[in-house]
């Protein structure tokens, strides 16, 4: 039996309607998964898919993206998607910058829209 994918999850303020829409239209993918997400945006995955396995960690800003840089740098993550919103500036940019980083050093599938997203979930089912 092969262990469960973890998949780990980030939104941006302006993207978490869109995430949680995500979660909703792929929750048959996700069951499969261990999913791990920065606090908001696992909480607004929780609201809409409550079957789903969320470990939720700090929220982005508070250093959430560095824990599952962590993560990724400790071979927890298999598959990091990132809703990222290109058109408001963030305090945190370069956390998310380090985070982007990382899941390439560890040459990790990262999906930074929903195109590609839905692309990297058939991969994960
Ligand atoms: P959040 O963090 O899910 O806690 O809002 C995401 C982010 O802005 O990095």
């Amino acid at each position: 039996m092969t262990a469960r994918k973890c998949i780990a999850l980030i939104a941006h303020d302006e993207k978490k309607d869109d995430m949680a829409a995500f979660a909703r239209e792929h929750s048959q993918a996700l069951r499969g998964c261990r999913i791990v997400a920065t606090g908001t945006t696992g909480g607004r995955v929780l609201e809409t898919c409550p079957e789903l396995d969320v470990t939720r960690l700090k929220s982005g800003p508070l250093g959430g993206d560095q824990q599952i840089g962590a993560l990724i740098a400790t071979g927890e993550v298999d598959m990091l998607i990132f809703f990222v919103d290109p058109l408001t500036a963030m305090p945190h940019d370069v956390d998310v910058k380090a985070l982007m980083r990382l899941a390439i050093v560890y040459d990790i599938p990262m999906a930074l829209n929903e195109a590609t997203a839905r692309q990297l979930l058939t991969l994960a089912a």
